[in-house]
């Protein structure tokens, strides 16, 4: 499908201050001069919603869930509002939107709502008349008229929604940085940007702590078939990193990224019975309390019992051990303890569904470098170590050199459709 039709989310350090703004709209008008239609999602000015929020925790320990998202959403409303005003005094005429004003209709989850539709009508008027339309992200409004936000980082989703309801051909989400890397910049020095991702490694990389995108963005991109561009706002010539659809004639590397994330804890629940059920009753606790656990882990049973132990995000934790210390009771366990000190190392690619060996190589890898391993889970794209925090950027910084990540990679040719199954 080709439309003329461009979206552009500009993230909250690329519209930090008015002279920001005013940067950003010199490329927004780049682009309306060069012919295209121009539809833009900004986030808040940097820092914006976190400052709202630390107001409202002053306040209250417990802010009302509809209050914030009020809240939220101004940041949008001023950073929106200045970048069309920038606009307009450049010559450029330009229309900014709230959520409701681009009818962003959401459930009514307040702070994490869902989006059920988009009623893009004003939006595509005003494009019509070959005005630039900006659109606050991070927020929308529910069947009873109430401002609702899609969580932190939520932009990223609207600028994928409106780009999917209007039928533009690109994505493009403009950042600091110059698109996603083969591993954190920060911790490794020597870390590559990709040219381009497929959907899959992408929405393993963001659930694995690549902070470039909201999760839910690049669902929505993949389940749309939304090709998204992840750039740099500050240097225009880089063409940053390509998010699409894998092509099956395209070499896969066997190893894209290593990723690491230190936000996780874990819980072992010891010797609790074996039977069934114990299992089901732990997990639905926890579930009731919508706290999503990662890592399972069960070992073999001795003597009738047996250990459990589950990760989840810090952030869960406090909340999940006074869980499980009254169900600990209750399944009549030995003891339920918990480590906070421990991170997830993860190595991603879409080339290791026909390539062996990869496991291997990250457990002699973190061998070699006497860093324990607790727990492995894998996917059929990933392989995922929890290990000790202290060991994360050693762990990193050998995964990424085992692997030669910071080379362009070597073409390897993909084993032919009938290739027997690798073990
Ligand atoms: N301003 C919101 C946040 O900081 C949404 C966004 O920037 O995407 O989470
Ligand atoms: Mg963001």
């Amino acid at each position: 499908m080709s439309s003329n039709l461009i979206v552009q989310k500009y993230g909250g350090t690329s519209v930090g201050s008015v002279e920001k703004i005013r940067g950003v709209a010199k490329r927004i008008k780049k682009s309306r001069d060069a012919g295209k239609d121009v539809l833009v999602v900004v986030s808040a000015m940097a820092g914006e919603t976190d400052k709202l929020l630390n107001m409202a925790h002053e306040l209250s320990d417990l802010p009302e869930r509809r209050e914030i998202d009020l809240l939220l959403s101004s940041g949008e409303r001023i950073s929106s509002a200045l970048l069309s005003i920038a606009l307009h005094d450049m010559g450029c005429p330009a229309v900014a939107l709230t959520g409701r004003q681009m009818g962003l209709v959401t459930d009514n989850t307040h702070t994490r709502a869902r989006i059920k539709e988009i009623n893009a009508g004003r939006a595509s008027d005003i494009l019509k008349k070959n005005h630039v339309v900006v659109c606050a992200g991070f927020q929308g409004v529910n069947d009873m008229g109430d401002v609702t936000t899609l969580g932190r980082g939520g932009s990223d989703t609207s600028a994928v929604a409106l780009a999917v309801a209007l039928k533009a051909d690109l994505c493009e989400i403009y950042t600091d940085v110059k698109g996603v890397y083969t591993a954190d910049p920060r911790m490794v020095p020597n870390a590559r940007k990709l040219n381009m991702v497929s959907f899959e490694e992408m929405l393993e990389m963001a659930s694995l702590g690549a902070k470039v995108l909201q999760i839910r963005c690049v669902e929505f991109a993949n389940n749309f078939n939304m090709p998204l561009v992840v750039r740099s706002t500050f240097d225009e010539g880089d063409e940053g990193t390509r998010i699409c659809q894998e092509n099956p004639d395209m070499e896969q590397p066997v190893v894209s990224g290593v990723m690491y994330d230190k936000n996780q804890s874990k819980i072992t629940i010891k010797g609790v019975p074996d039977q069934p059920g114990i299992a089901a009753k732990i997990f639905n606790a926890l579930a009731e309390a919508s706290i999503s656990v990662d890592m399972i882990i069960q070992n073999v049973s001795a003597e009738g019992h047996t250990d459990i132990s589950f990760t989840l995000p810090n952030t869960n934790l406090q909340e999940a051990m006074s869980i499980m210390e009254k169900k600990g009771k209750e399944v009549q366990a030995e003891s339920v303890s918990s480590d906070s000190n421990i991170s997830k190392i993860s190595v991603v690619g879409a080339g290791m569904r026909s390539h062996s060996g990869v496991a291997a190589r990250i457990f002699s890898t973190l061998s070699n470098n006497k860093i324990n391993i607790m727990m492995i889970s894998t996917s059929e794209i990933r392989v995922s170590c929890v290990i000790d925090s202290k060991g994360t950027e050693q762990a990193v910084r050998a995964l990424h050199d085992e692997f030669k990540l910071e080379e362009e990679p070597v073409q390897v040719s993909q084993p032919a459709t009938d290739a027997s199954p690798t073990a």
